[in-house]
């Protein structure tokens, strides 16, 4: 039986441990702990070569105790600011934080529940094919443990992760691709009350480029957004550099490309028009996750819900997650909604009642 004061204890002491992007350990090494012993194969990869952090992702291998093909289940150990000491507060069937941190049920709920998972199947003997746990560093900051995560020895074609907001039953199938750009204009200085004809005002070729670009929503998929522009300095010296700096997501990569052609394309001409020059950089944050409705995960993940009464709705969400790295690798994934709400707030909660369902709900997935 999934056990509720089990699940909920787990996840207490998860909580209790500090850990932001680039400082896991310590839920790396609690992880470790409590899974060894039982015959699992616990490796700590060395993403943290790539990230700078103090651990890798953990990866555990539940060797397989009935037919099937293995699968994988995912959740991240990082949390975002502000993170530390953690005061977590049960209260008439809801977790929070004490006010001043968030709960840090992202993504820990993720991780309690494939916990719980896991020691309802091995209690009651259930069987499941080769099970992969990995549990993820620095998603929130980046995605950097899922991209640094050595895919070769992960035998699982389809990941299950754990890491949406929305009631239990919610599916994502659909996140879009990210690019992040930068753009930088060089004029001419010229002392502007003396000679202002002289100079090239960079300031003026990044407003006449933004004037002219489609921004903010593009189309159903397609979003794009200036997040930052800087440049300039005193008001008696015609400016020689202005930098912008912005995104772009589409659930449809052309899209995406055409998009970022459009803004360069924008820069390039009102640097040329104004006599000066124009670097644009971009680079893709993450790749889009788009799973068909016909794939077999989705498909068993749609009838777990239907077994256990959950109400499922498929979806897609604006926002990456370790599931587009996955998916970028040509694995077959989802993204589950687990419950937990105000996420990235101190006001972050999650139901107890949730976190049940989200272990009921992964033991269904986990069974063979
Ligand atoms: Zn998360």
């Amino acid at each position: 039986m999934i056990d509720p004061h089990r699940l909920t204890s787990v996840f207490l002491d998860l909580v209790r441990i500090d850990s932001p992007s680039l400082g896991e350990k310590g839920v790396a090494d609690h992880l470790k702990a409590r899974l060894s012993g039982r015959g699992y194969d616990i490796r700590i990869d060395d993403a943290n070569l790539s990230t700078g952090g103090d651990t890798g992702n953990v990866i555990v291998r539940v060797p397989a105790t009935g037919p099937g093909d293995p699968m994988a289940f995912s959740a991240h150990m990082d949390c975002v600011p502000p993170c530390l000491g953690v005061t977590p507060v049960l209260d008439n069937g809801i977790l929070r934080s004490s006010g001043n941190t968030v709960l840090g049920g992202d993504d820990k709920a993720g991780i309690s529940a494939i916990l719980e998972a896991l020691f309802h199947l091995e209690e009651e003997r259930i069987p499941h094919p080769d099970l992969y746990l990995l549990f993820t560093v620095c998603e929130e900051a980046g995605m950097f443990g899922a991209k640094g995560l050595d895919f070769s020895r992960i035998l699982a074609r389809e990941v299950v992760v754990l890491d949406a907001c929305g009631d239990v039953g919610t599916i994502i199938v659909r996140a879009p691709a990210k690019a992040g750009l930068k753009v930088a204009f060089h004029g001419r200085a010229a002392h502007a009350g003396i000679e202002p004809e002289k100079g090239i005002s960079a300031i003026q070729m990044a407003a006449a480029a933004i004037s002219r670009m489609r921004l903010l929503r593009i189309d159903e998929e397609t979003v794009a957004n200036l997040g930052r522009i800087e440049g300039g300095g005193p008001t008696n010296i015609v400016p020689d550099s202005a930098t912008l700096t912005g995104e772009a997501r589409s659930q449809s990569e052309t899209t995406l490309m055409n998009q970022i052609g459009h803004m360069r394309g924008c820069c390039m001409d009102a640097a040329r028009e104004f006599g000066g020059s124009c670097d644009f950089s971009f680079d893709i944050s993450y790749p889009a996750m788009h799973v068909p409705q016909e794939s077999a995960l989705l498909g068993r993940a749609l009838h777990a819900c239907e077994r256990l009464g959950l109400v499922a709705a498929v979806k897609g969400t604006g926002g990456g997650s370790d599931a587009n790295i996955f998916s970028g690798h040509g694995l077959s994934c989802i993204n589950l909604g687990i419950g937990m709400s105000r996420v990235h707030t101190t006001d972050e909660f999650i139901r107890v009642a949730d976190l049940i369902k989200t272990a009921r709900l992964t033991a269904e997935l986990m069974q063979s």
